[in-house]
């Protein structure tokens, strides 16, 4: 097979690959540390990446790619519980982490290998299968116990040059990036996919607007980021005249991960003249859509399916939805070379995850408008809600939420409902705690907006919306506390 990181041999090599603050690696430097790896740990089974925002993990993932073990990146800030499973379920012969860092006792005695950023080794000839497992990557959690996740090395290589097709991705690209590195977003896209590119990445370990608007006003030309970052750039523009220019002159804002609400998404393009490009992705599937860097970014949509992944939406009954006519729900479902191999000790919850013609069932739902952009309604098992007779979005519903002055933050879930089979509860942050804007002027907002039915029937107010690592609403620990 071909090489997944070409650029490591015979590409730009004093070029700046990674910047992690003040640490930097060219290519040559890359190659050399990753290459020391590689020699290290071939034949090891499968490797834990200690997955800190720093240069050190992105050489050991690049270095298990090259030696052709599956590497199993982990989040430094997971609970001792969640990290105990995913260890005891990934069985990893050994860890890798930055010089330095601790690691906790979950680890009990696995053997660990610091990784030498500056270390300098040969780049051995990758002699491996497109089917290989590349990686194993845990699912966020939102719906249930994280699920070990087996990608191949064929799916990173033709999602991440399917981006580059909708995106106009090169090598003279510089991504501005923020994000955590144990998660498809962050490590595939983030680190891998400039790689891929022979473009370069300045990490900037902790998401800041400063160091968005810094890194831009540098030479950078792409931002990658998840909601709750463009919701914090949407409050920050309007008197930050550095985010602005930076935002104003980037080639390509994308967001992802979740859904962008609508009022973020206008607030940035009224401020920047820029609108930020939403994809649509998941552990499994790694990219199924995008708005192409040359389409239209209109707000709420994720843009049409990417080159060679094929997308069908399927009703309650099994049809498929036939026809874009924009109103028509059905389970997004896909199938193509981006596609995962198996959950890691879980074939129960891989065949649940296929249907009988081999389709991947996403949970995810959604409507096609007429042109084909994908409208993601939400999850099916949380974010559909079936009251009055009507099957309704939370999204809309928290999309018009978010555009009442008094409102800061807005989760939509359904709740059992004698009369109404479920009924629609509004779960509000306010602006100011002191005086939330009412239930019924909310209600009445929504109804405004919408449609009488849509209107959140109870509505609860909370200091902050329980969050994951990666800004994601977790609409099931809203529901136990109720
Ligand atoms: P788990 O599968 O463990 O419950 P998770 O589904 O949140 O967690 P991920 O694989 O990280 O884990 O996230 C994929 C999900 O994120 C998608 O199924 C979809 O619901 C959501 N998502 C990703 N991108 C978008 C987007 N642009 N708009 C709306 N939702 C999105
Ligand atoms: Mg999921």
């Amino acid at each position: 097979m071909t090489s997944l990181l070409p650029a490591l041999t015979d590409g730009p090599g004093e070029r700046v690959a990674l910047r992690f603050g003040e640490r930097s690696l060219t290519y040559d430097g890359l190659a050399g540390a990753a290459g020391a790896l590689a020699e290290r740990i071939r034949g090891a089974g499968r490797v834990a990446v200690w997955a800190t925002p720093e240069l050190e993990t992105a050489v050991a993932v690049t270095g298990a790619l090259l030696a052709g073990v599956a590497a199993v990146p982990l989040n430094p800030k997971s609970g001792e519980k969640e990290l105990a499973h995913i260890l005891s379920d990934s069985a990893p012969s050994l860890v890798l982490a930055a010089p330095g860092t601790e690691l906790p006792a979950a680890f009990g005695d696995l053997e660990r290998l610091d990784v030498d950023a500056s270390a300098v080794g040969g780049v051995p000839a990758e002699e491996f299968s497109d089917d290989d497992a590349a990686l194993v990557v845990y699912t966020s959690g939102t719906t249930g116990p994280p699920k070990g996740a087996v990608i191949p090395r064929r799916a990173l290589a033709t999602t991440l040059d399917a981006l580059a097709d909708a995106w106009q991705w090169t090598a003279q690209d510089v991504l501005v990036h923020g994000l955590p590195l144990f998660h498809v977003h962050g490590l595939v896209l983030g680190i891998l996919g400039p790689l891929r590119r022979g473009g370069s990445v300045r990490h900037l370990g902790r998401f800041s607007t400063e160091g968005v608007a810094r890194e831009l006003n540098d030479g950078a030309t792409m931002l990658f980021g998840v909601p709750t970052m463009y919701h914090r750039i949407a409050e920050t523009l309007p008197g930050d005249p550095e985010l602005v220019k930076g935002l104003a002159g980037a080639r390509l804002l994308v967001s992802g991960s979740a859904a962008l609400p609508v009022h973020d998404h206008e607030r940035i393009a009224a401020a920047t003249g820029r609108r930020v490009i939403e994809r649509y992705g998941m552990t499994e599937t790694l990219m199924n859509t995008s708005v192409r860097a040359d389409g239209e970014a209109r707000a709420g949509t994720v843009g049409v399916p990417l080159p060679g992944v094929g997308l069908r939406l399927v009703e309650e009954d099994g049809s498929e939805v036939a026809g874009y006519d924009g109103e028509t729900v059905g389970e997004i479902q896909v199938r193509g070379p981006n596609l995962f191999t198996e959950y890691l000790n879980r074939p129960d919850a891989t065949a649940a995850a296929f249907t009988a013609d081999g389709w991947f069932r996403t949970g995810d739902v959604a409507v096609r408008e007429p042109d084909g952009y994908v409208r993601i309604v939400g999850r099916k098992a949380t974010d559909l809600i079936k009251s009055g007779g009507y099957k309704i979005g939370a999204g809309e519903i928290e999309n018009a939420l978010l555009e009442h002055p008094g409102v800061r933050e807005a989760a939509v879930t359904g709740e059992p409902d004698a009369d109404l089979g479920e009924r629609i509860v509004a779960w509000i942050v306010p602006v100011d705690p002191q005086s939330p804007p009412a239930a019924e002027e909310l209600a009445g907002h929504v109804a405004a907006r919408l449609a009488p039915h849509k209107r959140p029937r109870v509505v609860r107010y909370l200091d902050a919306l329980p969050r994951n690592d990666m800004g994601k609403i977790m609409k099931r620990a809203l529901v136990a506390d109720a």
